[in-house]
């Protein structure tokens, strides 16, 4: 293992600190998590990303997801370069946004109609706008440990950054918008039908996360999001998935696709952007209709169906819909799960290792994780030494044991035979 030097990073980072909150765009990017300075980055190709003192990592934050393809892949970046060339935004209905949403809606069947947007929090946000317009009622219920963007009223249990900072509510939200959200134990179908039972005339509707990609990743136990169907459709609320971490992620059609369960409403991002600012919400037909111009919900933006991140959407849809490519992923990422497992076993760690599809999550912990209190147990300190005894061998994981890896299309086998390795070592090193 050769030391790193990391001194371009530590001086970018005190010149965005005078310039940018905390010095970062995000606050996750910051490594509070686990102490330390962020690195700074100045390329990435394939599975490889490089910081700006020359050190070379394998990737698995993958820009928190998008980057499904690996970084820079050669589709994408040759349809942007024509893409580019033709006008960067013209705020006038393009054939790409047709383009895009017919390869949305033929992989996603629960959704007639689809909004395109920036963010995946412009996504929740204008979701459950439409969701309230649609059934007259004010309150919605989220799960704890989900993070749905960060819009207020969603702020609430909000998982990792939250968590990270301890920071359950935002200061800045005000009380009557965090009145409306109301929050439960993921997992819990007996408290979820007390609520419901008794409030159901005011829910509009029920968002989750339906695998808990930001808190770890938390699986869904068997019947939980059936029980969600279920009760949605006796009381007439909107049942909202957020994949915008899960679609196109733990499978082409997604989580309603991997459990069989058919929402009302999707929020789609990450992926589908290709690793530009995209996010989308769409849903069935009487539902969307009635967001502006043909109903009364007002929902829009000025970049919104951006031609190049339409493009780089397409593309890279159109590259994951080749046959045997979900295939590949499934295999790679239980590579890495088996590899990783033995690994803390060999070291003598206690760890739980859970995993949906191309998404995984370490804990360290001998108790089984399915909510926001048991991801809780997790040994936060533990993580942040695993965390840097792999940065110093080359491998980028998220700087926060409550966030989920992710693998891409672009690792093979000799990467992640190396990260199990260094995993190994640095497990070793966080059990001294
Ligand atoms: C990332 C994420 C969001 C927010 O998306 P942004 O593009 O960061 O606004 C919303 N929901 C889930 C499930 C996410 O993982």
């Amino acid at each position: 293992m050769k030391n790193k030097n990391f001194n371009v990073s530590r001086r970018l980072f005190r010149q965005a600190k005078d310039l940018i909150p905390g010095g970062v765009n995000s606050p996750v990017r910051a490594f509070k998590a686990v102490g330390g300075n962020p690195l700074f980055i100045d390329k990435a190709k394939g599975c490889k990303i490089y910081d700006v003192d020359g050190n070379a990592y394998v990737d698995y934050v993958l820009s928190w997801g998008p980057m499904i393809l690996g970084h820079a892949h050669p589709r994408i970046v040759s349809a942007l370069k024509k893409a580019v060339m033709r006008g960067t935004s013209f705020g006038a209905p393009t054939a790409l946004e047709i383009e895009l949403a017919e390869l949305v809606l033929a992989a996603y069947p629960s959704m007639d109609r689809v909004r395109m947007v920036n963010s995946g929090t412009e996504a929740t946000m204008s979701a459950i706008r439409v969701a309230r317009g649609y059934t007259g009622r004010d309150k919605i219920i989220k799960f704890e440990g989900c993070y749905h963007g960060h819009a207020d009223g969603l702020l609430v249990k909000a998982g990792s950054g939250a968590m990270t900072f301890g920071l359950p509510d935002s200061p800045g939200v005000p009380k009557s918008y965090a009145r409306n959200t109301i929050t439960l134990p993921f997992n819990d179908i007996l408290s979820l039908k007390k609520v419901i039972d008794g409030e159901w005339r005011s829910i509009a509707c029920i968002i989750v996360e339906p695998v808990v990609g930001n808190i770890g990743c938390v699986l869904p136990r068997p019947g939980f999001l059936e029980a969600l169907r279920k009760l949605t459709k006796k009381h007439g609320i909107v049942l909202i998935f957020d994949e915008v971490m899960t679609g196109f992620r733990v499978s082409f059609g997604g989580a309603q696709a991997r459990y069989g369960i058919t929402p009302d409403m999707t929020c789609l991002g990450k992926v589908i952007g290709g690793g530009l600012p995209v996010g989308a919400y769409g849903g069935r037909k009487d539902i969307m209709s009635l967001v502006s111009p043909e109903g009364p919900v007002y929902q829009a933006g000025t970049l919104s169906g951006n031609p190049l991140a339409m493009t780089a959407g397409i593309e890279t849809l159109r590259e994951l819909s080749r046959p045997g490519i979900y295939r590949k992923l499934e295999r790679n990422s239980a590579r890495l799960e088996k590899g990783l497992i033995d690994a803390a076993r060999r070291a003598g760690v206690a760890a739980k290792f859970y995993r949906a599809g191309s998404m995984f999550c370490t804990y360290f912990t001998d108790q089984e994780v399915f909510d926001y209190a048991s991801a809780k147990t997790a040994d936060t300190k533990r993580f942040a030494r695993f965390f840097a005894g792999m940065l110093r061998r080359g491998v980028n994981l998220a700087p926060s044991q409550f966030e989920a890896g992710f693998m891409s299309l672009a690792h093979t086998d000799k990467e992640i035979d190396s990260t199990i390795k260094a995993a190994y070592e640095a497990l070793k090193e966080s059990a001294k």
